[in-house]
């Protein structure tokens, strides 16, 4: 069957780097892992022996029927086919272990949405090595952006190692890394925090080359910088999670 390339399909077709994504992961009975564009069942056929119970979450129906016939054996499992952009992960009410070989042309919306998703246990993803190296970098990297400060804010993020283009098929124009992020917890201590953290953080990057005193100047004023000991004249870039953390505390309280 022919890959879509706008579906992002590129599937592992190496047993060896499989069984070490696999031995990452670290399945055990009791788990139940949702896995997010299965694609041909490389990666599910190696772990649904090992856990509980594999939720997948497919696109493209022209695979469903090959994802059925892996499911036959394993009643508690189940295939949803949707976009996950659009599935509502809430609904589903035990905690869950993510993973997937994602779809590379939509992978940080996808960490974006699992911001919003409540009862994660971790996630461990492959990703185009350039998306990692954003999601990992520190503050004053040329990399360092909204993703990175988001998805720090949310998770602790390991990268765990790079994955040769030839591993893949077809095989991708870009490198791939693999990845584990483990939610942190009690990082806002409440939906209204949260709220002003993204935006603060979406404005400040939205204008990336301006000093906060300006991409910031709606929610904050001089005696605010001064108050919070933030200069006034760096850039979102310059900024850590903290600050912006610590920023959002302070604009929910005035
Ligand atoms: N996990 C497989 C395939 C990875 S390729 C493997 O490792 O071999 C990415 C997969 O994500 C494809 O199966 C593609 O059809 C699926 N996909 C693409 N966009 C999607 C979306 N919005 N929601 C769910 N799945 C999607």
């Amino acid at each position: 069957m022919r890959r879509k390339k706008k579906l992002g399909q590129h599937f592992l077709k190496d047993q060896n780097v499989i069984d070490k994504l696999v031995k990452h992961i670290s399945p055990s009975i009791g788990d139940e892992i949702i896995e997010i564009g299965p694609g041909d069942g490389a990666m599910t056929k190696s772990i649904i022996n090992k856990v509980s119970k594999i939720i997948m979450i497919e696109k493209d129906s022209d695979l469903i029927n090959n994802l059925c016939d892996i499911l036959a054996d394993y009643p508690g499992s189940r295939l949803i086919n949707d976009d996950i952009l659009k599935y509502d992960l809430n609904q589903l009410q035990n905690p869950m272990r993510f993973i997937g070989n994602l779809p590379y042309n939509i992978s940080t919306e996808i960490i974006f949405k699992m911001c919003d998703c409540k009862n994660v246990i971790d996630m461990h993803f492959m990703l185009q090595k350039e998306v990692v190296d954003r999601l990992v970098s520190e503050p004053n990297s040329k990399v360092y952006g909204r993703l990175s400060v988001m998805a720090q804010a949310y998770f602790d993020i390991h990268k765990l190692f790079d994955i040769s283009e030839n591993v893949f098929s077809p095989k991708p124009k870009v490198k791939s890394s693999f990845v584990r992020l483990e939610p942190k917890k009690n990082v806002f201590d409440s939906k209204h925090h949260e709220t002003i953290f993204y935006d603060i953080v979406k404005s400040a990057f939205e204008t990336r080359r301006k000093m906060i005193r300006t991409s910031l100047s709606s929610y904050l004023k001089d005696d605010d910088f001064l108050a919070l000991k933030i200069e006034d004249k760096l850039r979102a870039e310059n900024l850590t999670v903290n600050n912006f953390l610590q920023i959002s505390e302070y604009v929910q309280e005035i």
